[in-house]
C-alpha cells in the first residue's frame, strides 16, 4: 500500500503537468490574439496619421495649382482692361477680376490651415511610429515564443503521457481505478490531498480528526476525504 501511494504521488505530479499543458493549450491562443490586437491597434493609429498627412499634402498641391490658374486668369483679365470699349464689358471684366481675386484669397487662407494640418499629422505620425515600434519590439518576441509553445504543446503532452504509461502498471488496479475515476470527474489535475501535521485536507481545507490523520499516516487502506472525495496521502511537508 505504501508503495502504491508513492507511485500515486508520482502519478499526481505527472497528471498536474499534463493538466498545466492542457490549460496552456486553451489559454495561450487568446493571449497571442490579445498581443496581436495591441500591435494591430498601434499599426492602425500609425497608418491613419500617415494617411491623413498624405491627404493634406495632396490638398496643398491642388490648392497651389488652383492659385496658379487663378493668378494666370487674373493677369489675363487685367490685360483685357486695356482693350475695353463699353461700360458693360468693363463691368463684366471687373466681375471676373473680383472672382479670381476671391479664389486666390480663399486658397491662400485654406493653404495656411492645410499646412498646419500637415504639421499636426506629421507630428502625430511620428509619435505613432515610435509607439508602434515600441509595441512591436515588446510583443513580437512574446508572440513568437507563445506560438512556438502552442505548436509544441501536443508533443510535450505526448512525452508526459509516456511517463504516465510507464508508471500506471506499477499501481494496484483498484487503487488506480479509484484515482482515475476521481481525476476524470475533476477539471483540475489534483486527486491527492497531501495531509501533514497541519491536519487539513489540502484540496478542500477541511480540518481532520486526529484519529483520521493517524489512519492516513498508517496507510493501511485508501482513505478519501468525506468532504471533497480526494485521496488522502501522508506527507511530512508542512
Ligand atoms: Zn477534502
Amino acid at each position: 500500500m505504501l508503495r502504491d501511494i508513492e507511485y500515486l504521488m508520482q502519478l499526481q505530479e505527472i497528471d498536474i503537468r499534463i493538466y498545466e499543458q492542457e490549460l496552456a493549450k486553451k489559454q495561450l491562443p487568446a493571449t497571442v490574439a490579445e498581443l496581436q490586437k495591441l500591435m494591430d491597434m498601434a499599426r492602425k493609429t500609425m497608418e491613419t496619421a500617415q494617411e491623413r498627412s498624405k491627404t493634406a499634402e495632396q490638398e496643398l498641391l491642388t490648392l497651389e495649382d488652383q492659385m496658379i490658374k487663378a493668378e494666370e486668369n487674373l493677369a489675363k483679365s487685367q490685360e483685357r482692361l486695356n482693350s475695353i470699349k463699353t461700360n458693360r464689358e468693363y463691368d463684366a471684366v471687373h466681375a471676373e477680376i473680383e472672382t479670381h481675386k476671391g479664389i486666390i484669397h480663399s486658397s491662400e487662407a485654406r493653404k495656411k490651415k492645410v499646412a498646419e494640418e500637415i504639421d499636426r499629422q506629421k507630428e502625430a505620425a511620428k509619435s505613432a511610429i515610435e509607439v508602434f515600434e515600441q509595441v512591436r519590439t515588446e510583443n513580437e518576441p512574446k508572440i513568437a515564443e507563445l506560438s512556438a509553445a502552442i505548436a509544441s504543446i501536443d508533443s510535450v503532452i505526448a512525452e508526459i503521457e509516456k511517463e504516465r504509461v510507464a508508471i500506471t502498471p506499477l499501481i494496484a488496479k483498484p487503487i488506480l481505478r479509484t484515482y482515475d475515476l476521481i481525476r476524470n470527474r475533476r477539471n483540475h489535475g489534483r486527486v491527492l490531498s497531501e495531509v501533514s501535521s497541519a491536519r487539513t485536507c489540502t484540496v478542500c481545507y477541511k480540518v481532520l480528526e486526529p484519529h483520521l490523520v493517524s489512519d492516513i499516516k498508517r496507510a493501511a487502506k485508501l482513505i478519501l476525504c468525506q468532504n471533497c472525495g480526494s485521496i488522502f496521502v501522508w506527507t511530512d511537508k508542512e
